[in-house]
């Protein structure tokens, strides 16, 4: 609708009346879908998160990005979550909530956003939805990104890092020389094929209760096959948002 007061050269379309009679946006009546991510590691989440995020025209909301925005700008809960990390200490949940609401306090965010990493325990489930229920809003939907775990030890396992660089490299093996600084490629310890199958059973016995409790909690959760191509991955993810 607000299109049609812009451009149209030579119209009278770009009439100051035209401006004036589009108000603030609509805010408080319906803020957008708000969708938590859940997937174990080398699901691709953060990949669908940013595809997903662009293809719906809304902010994808990633812990680490946020906290570490936070801290650049030297917000108040930046500047507790930097103390806990220069004294090498995690944050705890609650600054790091504190800090979501802030991110989804901000105009880019009311209609609505993708939360990747953002809930991992039952916890984090429950405070996250405290600080959405103070904004007065609410989570519409958790996908679940599953991926047998054969395919995901071969993709995790497969990936090498520079030793030097520390630049990931895909199609290489480790022991190859990396094409931008010839350090020698190897594989993280916490990658080998034992290291994955431990995370894995980490991430199965935090998430399964979460699932659980959103479902307890009536919010709609969505297994998603995320077995694909990213663009299939991502069209299956639109069509499930849709239903
Ligand atoms: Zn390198």
């Amino acid at each position: 609708m607000a299109e049609r007061t812009r451009g149209g050269s030579g119209t009278l379309g770009t009439h100051v009346g035209a401006v004036r009679e589009r108000p603030v946006r609509q805010r408080s009546t319906t803020p957008g879908k708000i969708v938590v991510l859940l997937g174990p590691p080398g699901a691709g989440k953060g990949t669908q998160a940013a595809k997903l995020a662009s293809a719906l025209g809304i902010p994808k909301v990633a812990t680490g990005d946020v906290l570490r925005a936070a801290v650049q700008q030297g917000t108040a809960l930046g500047t507790e979550a930097k103390r806990f990390m220069d004294r090498g200490d995690l944050v705890p949940d609650d600054v790091i909530l504190g800090i979501m609401k802030d991110a989804l306090s901000q105009p880019d965010a009311a209609r609505g956003a993708i939360l990747d990493g953002v809930v991992r325990t039952v916890p984090q489930a429950e405070g996250l939805q405290k600080a959405l229920g103070e904004l007065g809003r609410d989570v519409s939907a958790v996908l679940v990104f599953d991926v047998p775990e054969e395919e995901l030890i071969r993709r995790i396992s497969g990936r090498v890092v520079c030793e030097k660089c520390q630049t990931p490299h895909k199609g290489l093996e480790p022991g190859d020389i990396c094409p931008k600084d010839c350090g020698r490629l190897v594989r993280r310890a916490d990658d080998e094929p034992e290291a994955v199958r431990r995370r894995l059973a980490v991430y199965k016995a935090q998430t399964a209760p979460v699932i659980d409790w959103y479902r307890t909690h009536g919010v709609r959760v969505v297994p998603i096959d995320a077995v694909g191509t990213p663009d299939e991955v991502r069209d299956r993810v639109l069509g499930a948002l849709e239903r």
